[in-house]
């Protein structure tokens, strides 16, 4: 019999969690494999961890991670695949808002053979407020035009894959973890699901808008190197009209001579270039931020307990 490992990232999820169990247990009943929960808590300030302490003593198929403090989605995500041993493995956000009945389909598609990867993807966002969704929909179309890696507009990272795409994954040990672009990028055959977007069951988005804003320009800098040869380019307009008004100043100068004046156009002409200046070496300081916290090479999480005690 295969085993399909489910992994949860849980950061402040005491409300969800119960309610999660309980549903995706009624799911998986129907499908004929076996399986292993993997929750990790990523450095949770209420219960959670005591809500899975509790169902792991319950049900021995619960395994759970707990961090030493919050790292992140994207690092839980990497433990939790890095730590599961089924067949295939589905990633699954505790609040439901991946409806898990999507399971069997998921799993039906992967034992046909012809696919490797069953994700989804939502046809909406109810749910997310409407600064939001029009923000989202811009970056996928920003990034759609600068990233070779394909992101697909509305791709949740749930998503049933097999061994090798786990493996996979797992294999890019980078800091700076973008979930949606690696997925992507480590390609395999995918079968896109389509869904309605589901409300949270309980607790609230641990999203901001300006933790969602830098998470997206996260993306930009992890899968594309466009914005510094727009840099580069802006340069090379600006060098161009530089030319153009430097011919202009001789050619008046020699005809009608050189009567002093134009102060304010000169202060505006600093201000811009400065600006033009100071915004270029703030692209390339990203990129270098990046590489600088690549080549530290610490660890992209740290576990402090599992479900078999403290380590
Ligand atoms: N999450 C996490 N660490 C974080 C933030 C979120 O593990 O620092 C988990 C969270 O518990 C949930 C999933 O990631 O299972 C998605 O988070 P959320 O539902 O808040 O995001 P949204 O659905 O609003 O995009
Ligand atoms: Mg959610």
């Amino acid at each position: 019999m295969k085993k399909i490992s489910i992994v949860v990232p849980c950061y402040n999820e005491e409300e969800s969690l119960p309610i999660f169990y309980e549903q995706v247990e009624k799911i998986v009943h129907k499908i004929k494999a076996d399986i292993e929960y993997i929750f990790v808590n990523d450095g949770s300030k209420d219960k959670t961890l005591e809500v899975l302490k509790k169902l792991s003593k319950e049900d021995k198929r619960v395994r759970f991670l707990s961090f030493s403090r919050n790292f992140g989605k994207e690092s839980a995500i990497l433990a939790g695949l890095e730590a599961s041993t089924g067949d295939y493995v589905t990633t699954m956000d505790a609040d439901l808002q991946d409806p898990p009945e999507l399971l069997i389909e998921m799993f039906e598609t992967l034992e046909e053979g012809e696919y490797d990867i069953c994700a989804a993807k939502s046809r909406s966002r109810n749910g997310y407020s409407f600064l939001r969704k029009k923000f989202t929909k811009w970056f996928y179309k920003i990034i759609a035009h600068i990233s070779k890696t394909e992101m697909v507009d509305g791709a949740r990272d749930f998503r049933l894959m097999r061994r090798v795409v786990v493996d996979a994954v797992i294999s890019m040990q980078e800091y700076n973890r973008y979930s949606k672009g690696l997925f992507s990028f480590v390609g395999f055959k995918t079968k896109w699901i389509e869904f309605e977007n589901q409300e949270r069951v309980a607790g609230t988005t641990k999203w901001s808008f300006w933790k969602l804003f830098a998470y997206a320009i996260e993306g930009i800098v992890a899968f594309s190197t466009a914005p510094l040869i727009f840099a580069a380019l802006l340069g090379v307009v600006l060098c161009f009209v530089s030319l153009i008004m430097i011919v202009f100043i001789i050619v008046r100068t020699l005809l009608f001579g050189d009567p002093v004046s134009g102060w304010p156009s000169l202060v505006c002409i600093i201000f811009f270039l400065s600006g033009v200046q100071l915004f270029a070496t703030g692209i390339i300081g990203e990129y270098l931020a990046k590489t600088y916290l690549e080549t530290k090479k610490r660890p992209i999480y740290i576990v402090k307990e599992t479900e078999k005690g403290r380590l």
